[in-house]
């Protein structure tokens, strides 16, 4: 896809100029950071600001290296090969996005090896082939290292191949204009669901799975411009998302609800 119109993005750290100089020196980039932290945003701007194409593949438990490489799909009688999305970055010179990528079976990590390297290059193996990486060609992956149990690890050896960055949650005027650029809310209302979210965030002890996320926020700022009203839009967008548990939920909601 190539992406014609500039994607928002607000810049945490020095994450632009780090990408730039990854593509730059053809090296692979990895993208560390709990859900909803603006990872494929930032990715989709890159894109946009290199004016390459990107390619992503949402990586889930059945997602193998035949999924990203290809497959002999059946044409009448005939078996025809298709490229996966991976080959087909590889031969267009795109960036290829994977999301999630430790979510993936763990043979894509042998499918991707010998791209991440000097080699760039792509083992086609039931066609016997190799093929070189175009010259615009960049593989970026993001991962949620969750210090949770439920969450993948991605092996050293793996991670040790890619540049990687961390993507937190941003500082409160940056996550303010966030929310009021995504959504065209007035800045009180875009501060007290900042002030909220980081009192969440700070609660360690509910042993949340996942806390409060930059996209809770902008959704439950969309819900409140309708006329669902505030403090039922931050129940439900962003309270209710967060936990099953009745007590944690009834914690969440009269704390929440003292705040907007
Ligand atoms: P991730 O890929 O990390 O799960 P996304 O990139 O999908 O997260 O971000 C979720 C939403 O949060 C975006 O759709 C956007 O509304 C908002 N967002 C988060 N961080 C940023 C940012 N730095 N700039 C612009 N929007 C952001």
């Amino acid at each position: 896809m190539k992406i014609n119109e500039e994607p928002f993005y607000k810049e945490i750290g020095k994450e632009v100029a780090i990408f730039d100089a990854s593509y730059e020196q053809k090296l692979p980039v990895l993208l560390k950071g709990p859900t909803g932290t603006g990872k494929s945003r930032f990715v989709e701007y890159m894109a946009w600001k290199l004016g390459k194409e990107l390619i992503t593949v949402a990586c889930h438990e059945e997602t193998s290296s035949t999924d990203l490489i290809g497959r002999f799909i059946l044409k009448g009688t005939e078996a025809v090969w298709q490229d996966g999305p991976l080959t087909q970055a590889v031969k267009k010179g795109a960036i290829i996005y994977l999301d999630e990528v430790a979510e993936a079976r763990p043979d894509i990590v042998v499918a991707i090896h010998s791209l991440t390297d000097y080699r760039r290059t792509l083992f086609l193996d039931k066609l016997g082939e190799e093929i070189k990486a175009e010259n615009g060609f960049m593989l970026v992956a993001s991962f949620n290292p969750g210090y949770q149990k439920g969450f993948k690890e991605l092996k050293p050896s793996t991670r040790q191949r890619f540049v990687a960055m961390s993507f937190e949650y941003p500082r409160q005027e940056i996550e303010i204009e966030i929310i009021k650029q995504e959504t065209g809310i007035d800045q009180n209302t875009a501060k007290a669901l900042v002030k909220i979210a980081e009192k969440i965030r700070n609660l360690g002890e509910l042993g949340l799975t996942e806390t409060v996320s930059t996209r809770l926020l902008v959704d439950a700022a969309k819900m409140i411009k309708t006329e669902v009203g505030k403090r039922l839009a931050v129940e439900v967008a962003i309270v209710q998302p967060l936990t099953d548990d009745e007590e944690i939920l009834n914690t969440l909601k009269n704390l929440t609800q003292l705040m907007i």
